[in-house]
């Protein structure tokens, strides 16, 4: 039984059906002493309960479990059928590798076939070779069987290099976006790090790269160069996303608890872990230690077991779905991608290939996919990178939603937590476990591993819940009931603390929250002068998620919804009904407050790819903003009516124009909104420009009698005003908003407004700066609208003095001569409060 097995090719067979390509493999395995002639009987009844096509034009043909008398011997026979032969399910085999499974000699193989299948390149040369050898060494390759997610390191024709500037790195939520771009395109391509490829549109596949921060990557397409661009530029459009969700969820990166803040008053027994959620905690331990799983292996036929798997795993993918439903809703989108990320596990080729191979031998559902995902999450925890390993936990909770549909039992075996708050201590904790925890309930997590940057860190900062995690062993052995201090913070656990350190505790907890409350009262009070003028503090946020944040940093509405982010970060391009969906959801987020939506702005800085627009030598002086609406009637139309359809649905909802510099352009897009509102009966919007041109800066009084309100983006007006491209890092520090000449074209704007009444805000970065709010009011802007993290800080400058002083400032500003002055003058006013 150890004897290698047999292995016999054929290249460039022409079979007239799937039939005859059976009997044809079967009497080639007969021939070397694999089976007895009877074994193609065997082979062609489980054709017709199975499928054994395996993906990308292989098929792996094998007898019932029950004749397995027939077979003497290890073997496989494989036919390369270059013109493909049916294979049922509109599936097409071009190389089909008959089995002859005495003991599990041919494992090996079928494992190097699994890698092959995801490698199309490699599938695409074995399917085209008149070379036998070159099929042969393929399945005998050691390079395949060390490495099953990765094929061998060559790049397509066309290459790029790409340096990778996710701040987490490659983790699973960019890795799902990475592969729906790659299928969304015909091309093969494939992604090099060092020696090590990947196929993008294979989710594990890329994980196994480990990508981190700022690694170079070799992105390659066959022959294709425009595709290659395209994959590019929709994997760059990724990293502003990326970079504000780990701005969000910054935490301190070390081994080490930092100093913390506070410490009990007495000696108290401690432990240091990595602080993971931010915030103090005092309560009894309660173990929520997952059961350790055992899947007991049932063989069954490979028909009832692949039945009831593919059953398994539509199951879990509802329950995911339901899950990303609710997440988003609760925790907002960015953080319910981890369990669209899990989806994408359960179909990902590799779990399925390896577990196939263990089904194919005859091992039962269950303890297929166990091992499957257990091969998968461990060969990702081995490799020398800490991100990998916190991908592990996905893979391991994305498989364990399939397993508990295949073994209830397991389901029923995890713990219930009691009604009371407790701290929760296990070992680790799977997001999907996390996410389902009760707040109310919990009071902090102290896990003994885990990572500050896995999901379930993620999410437990979002939940607002304080986690110490990677406490080490030791701290396991602090029994149910007993209670602790938590310090997320700092990363400390401290055990069998004195009463007198309980009590410190408390009190320190109810300091930070007396505090917490005080600013919060704070944030939400008005920005009105103390001399009594109101400024309008207003939010820019793009998706409905973003909402409750902006609300509780005191926004009193959103002055800049930038729509073009619904169409950032996705293959495909949102249609009316999904965007009606979109701003309806942002309306309500905001509870009737005013919502200011601003008309798609691509082009410049704001490529979509999958628009497949020209390109431009100097796209920021191109067809861009109103520019793009005027030419493409085709976004500009779904656009507008889902907006007067959210509209008609109550949603209080202006809309403004980008990028506009004639009056021409403002009147067409006018009638254009006219027309649709009509057609739709739907009630009139304010309709208002952006003032980012200068030219629009400098006619505002002519603007003021067509457009209904104007936003100042000052991001692009410094630009267009100075001259500088706002990416070029070299101008960074010259591309200031605070130019006297940048001010003087707000005054401008102010002052044409004024005649017609219409009102002004500011939208574009200056807004958000103590210094630039305090010129901006006193230059007569009656909204300023910025980052939501922002407000509260802008909300006490302009609180904290008169108008009079803003209005003497912003004149004195206005007669500057250089921005420095500028800066140091408002400085001065800002500090001085
Ligand atoms: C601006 O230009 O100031 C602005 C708010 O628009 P964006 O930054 O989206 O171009
Ligand atoms: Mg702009």
């Amino acid at each position: 039984m150890n004897r290698k097995p047999e292995l016999i090719v054929c290249v460039g067979t022409a079979p007239k059906d799937k039939e005859a390509a059976i009997r044809d493999a079967c009497r080639r395995l007969a021939e070397a002493g694999c089976v007895d002639e009877r074994y193609a009987e065997s082979m062609l009844k489980r054709e017709q309960t199975a499928n054994t096509f395996l993906g990308a034009g292989i098929a792996i043909p094998h007898g019932d479990l029950a004749d397995k008398g027939r077979v003497k011997r290890d073997g496989l026979a494989v036919l390369q059928v270059p013109r493909s032969v049916p294979w049922g399910n509109a599936q097409n085999a071009r190389l089909i590798v008959a089995i002859a499974a005495a003991g599990d000699g041919h494992l090996a193989m079928l494992r190097r076939l699994t890698g092959i299948v995801q490698d199309e390149a490699l599938v695409e040369k074995l399917c085209a070779t008149a070379d036998a050898a070159e099929i042969k060494a393929a399945l005998l390759s050691d390079k395949l069987d060390a490495a099953p997610a990765a094929a061998p390191a060559t790049d397509f024709s066309v290459v790029a290099e790409w340096t990778v500037d996710y701040p987490a790195g490659l983790h699973a939520r960019p890795a799902l976006a990475w592969t729906e771009f790659a299928k969304a395109t015909k091309t093969p391509l494939k992604v090099r790090r060092g020696d090590a490829v990947a196929n993008p549109r294979q989710l594990v596949s890329l994980l196994h790269l480990g990508v981190k921060f700022g690694e170079k990557l070799v992105v390659s397409a066959d022959g294709d160069r425009a595709a290659l661009t395209e994959f590019i530029a929709q994997i760059a459009s990724l990293t502003a996303r990326e970079r504000a969700d780990s701005a969000r969820t910054a935490v301190k990166k070390k081994n080490v608890a930092a100093q913390p803040a506070w410490t009990p008053p007495d000696a108290t027994e401690s432990f240091s872990g990595v602080a993971a959620s931010p915030g103090l905690a005092v309560g009894e331990i309660f173990h929520f230690d997952a059961v350790e799983i055992k899947v007991a292996d049932q063989p069954g036929s490979l028909e009832k077991s692949g039945a009831e798997l593919e059953a398994a795993i539509n199951q879990a993918k509802a329950q995911l779905t339901a899950l990303v439903d609710k997440a988003t809703r609760q925790i907002g989108a960015g953080d319910a991608a981890i369990f669209k990320a899990h989806i994408g596990v359960l179909t990902d080729p590799e779990v399925i290939a390896e577990c196939c191979r263990h089904l194919v031998a005859g091992h039962g559902a269950a303890w297929s996919w166990h091992r499957a995902i257990e091969f998968v999450a461990s060969s990702l925890e081995h490799a020398d990178n800490p991100l990998l390993a916190a991908r592990a936990a996905d893979i391991r909770d994305a498989g364990r939603r399939v397993l508990t549909v295949l073994e209830p039992d397991l389901a029923a075996a995890a713990p219930v937590l009691p009604d009371r708050p407790v701290i929760l201590v296990a070992r680790d904790l799977s997001p999907s476990a996390t996410a389902g925890l009760d707040a109310r309930r919990v009071s902090a997590l102290a896990l003994a591993a885990g990572s500050a940057t896995s999901h379930t860190a993620i999410l437990a900062r979002t939940l607002g819940i304080p986690a110490v995690v990677a406490a080490g062993r030791d701290w396991l052995r602090a029994p149910n009931g007993e209670t602790v201090i938590i310090d997320g913070d700092a990363g400390w656990l401290y055990r069998r603390p004195s009463a007198v350190a309980i009590t410190a505790a408390r009190e320190e907890i109810a300091r930070r929250e007396s505090v917490r409350a005080e600013r919060a009262t704070r944030r939400a009070l008005p920005a009105v002068t103390s001399d009594g003028k109101k400024i309008i503090a207003a939010a820019n946020i793009n998706t409905p998620d973003q909402a409750p944040l902006a609300l509780e940093m005191g926004a009193e509405g959103v002055g800049l919804m930038r729509t073009e982010f619904l169409f950032l970060e996705r293959a495909d391009i949102p249609d009316e009904n999904e965007q009606f969906i979109t701003y309806c959801q942002m309306a309500n987020a905001l509870g009737g407050r005013p919502l200011i939506v601003r008309a798609l702005d691509i082009g410049g800085d704001k490529q979509v790819p999958q628009l497949h627009l020209p390109r431009e030598d100097n796209p920021f002086l191109g067809v861009r903003g109103a520019r793009l609406l005027l030419r493409r009637p085709d976004l500009f139309a779904p656009q507008m009516r889902a907006l007067y359809r959210a509209a008609a649905s109550g949603a209080a909802l202006s809309v403004m124009f980008p990028m506009i510099t004639d009056l021409a352009e403002l009147t067409e897009l006018r009638e254009r909104c006219e027309h649709i509102r009509r057609e739709l009966a739907a009630p009139a919007v304010p309709l208002g420009i952006m003032i980012e041109v200068p030219a629009a800066a400098v006619l505002a009084a002519t603007f003021a009698e067509t457009a209904d309100f104007f936003s100042i983006g000052t991001n692009d007006l410094t630009q267009y005003t100075l001259s500088m491209d706002r990416q070029n890092p070299e101008l960074a520090a010259s591309a200031d908003s605070f130019h006297p000449a940048v001010l003087r074209l707000i005054k401008q704007t102010v002052d044409g407004a004024a005649a017609r009444k219409r009102p002004v805000g500011v939208c574009g970065g200056l807004a958000g700066t103590p210094s630039g709010a305090a010129i901006l009011a006193g230059l007569g802007v009656s909204e300023l609208s910025m980052t939501p993290r922002d407000l509260p800080e802008v909300k006490e400058v302009i609180r904290s003095r008169p108008m009079t002083e803003f209005v003497a400032l912003a004149h004195r500003c206005l007669a500057a001569t250089a921005p420095e002055q500028v800066r140091e003058w408002a400085g001065e006013c800002v500090k001085s409060r």
